[in-house]
């Protein structure tokens, strides 16, 4: 579970200082998929980027699974974060010169598992998102849709918790976005708490609820609606 209350984040950039979040309380439990949406410059980002122990909060609590981790030192935090949340980007940032197998291998290196649990686990994330047969290819051999597949691959291999997406979508065309979304959908099926940022309606409101952010805050009309279950 994730759970935040009363969160401030500012930025001071020389004398202007931006509340990028504000009084930003939240709960996500375990097996939900929510959706985020909100203007450009709401602060989704900055919650995603709390949320998922990238950025620290300038004020206020976050529990995650029960623990305090607004107060972490930078160690700690990367721990936690390794072990516990996936995340994907509207830019798939893979490595272009490393194939698809590879590129998932990184951060499984990174974490220091041996070559027989990387390649059980690569194996099987790929199967996971249909890509097997693709496993020598470079990215810039794939669609976009695949490139995000192998981006959600990558964070699948850290088998975590929690999976952030920064608007998974918006650099693909319709189909391809909506063959992400059910991919998502099924991962969020087979365990994995999902908070997903995006610009796109339609994929709002197939989550099973939906947060809109105004200002830095969970806007009021959204309080209490533990919203339509998916079907
Ligand atoms: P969104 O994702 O909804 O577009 P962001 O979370 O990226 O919004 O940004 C919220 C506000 O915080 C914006 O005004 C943005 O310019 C500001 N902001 C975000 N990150 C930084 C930063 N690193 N330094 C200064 N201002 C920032
Ligand atoms: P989004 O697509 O989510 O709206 P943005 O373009 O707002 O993304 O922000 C992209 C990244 O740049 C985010 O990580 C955010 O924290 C950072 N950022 C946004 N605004 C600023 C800013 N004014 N100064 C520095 N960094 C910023």
């Amino acid at each position: 579970m994730l759970k935040m209350h009363n969160i401030r984040k500012s930025y001071r950039t020389d004398t202007i200082e931006t509340h990028a979040l504000r009084d930003f309380s939240l709960q996500v439990n375990e097996g939900e998929f929510v959706s985020v949406t909100g203007p450009s410059g709401s602060g989704k980002t900055t919650f995603l980027n709390i949320a998922g122990l990238l950025e620290t909060p300038t004020g206020g609590q976050y529990l995650l699974d029960g623990e305090d981790v607004s107060s972490l030192n930078d160690r700690d935090r990367s721990r936690l974060r390794n072990e516990k949340i996936g995340f994907i980007f509207q830019g798939f940032n893979l490595i272009p010169d490393l194939n698809l197998f590879d590129n998932i291998d990184v951060p499984l290196r990174y974490r220091g598992f041996n070559a027989k649990e990387r390649k059980k686990r690569i194996e099987k994330v790929l199967e996971q998102v249909g890509l097997s047969a693709r496993a020598k290819h470079l990215p810039a051999q794939l669609s976009g849709g695949q490139q995000q597949r192998v981006a959600i691959a990558r964070a699948l291999a850290g088998e975590p918790r929690f999976l952030l997406a920064d608007e998974p979508t918006g650099n693909l065309d319709s189909l391809m976005a909506r063959q992400v979304m059910e991919l998502l959908e099924f991962i969020n099926e087979w365990g994995t708490t999902i908070v997903m940022v995006t610009h796109d309606p339609d994929l709002a409101r197939r989550a099973h609820r939906n947060i809109q952010i105004v200002d830095g805050q969970v806007s009021d009309l959204q309080h209490g609606t533990v919203g339509a279950a998916r079907e």
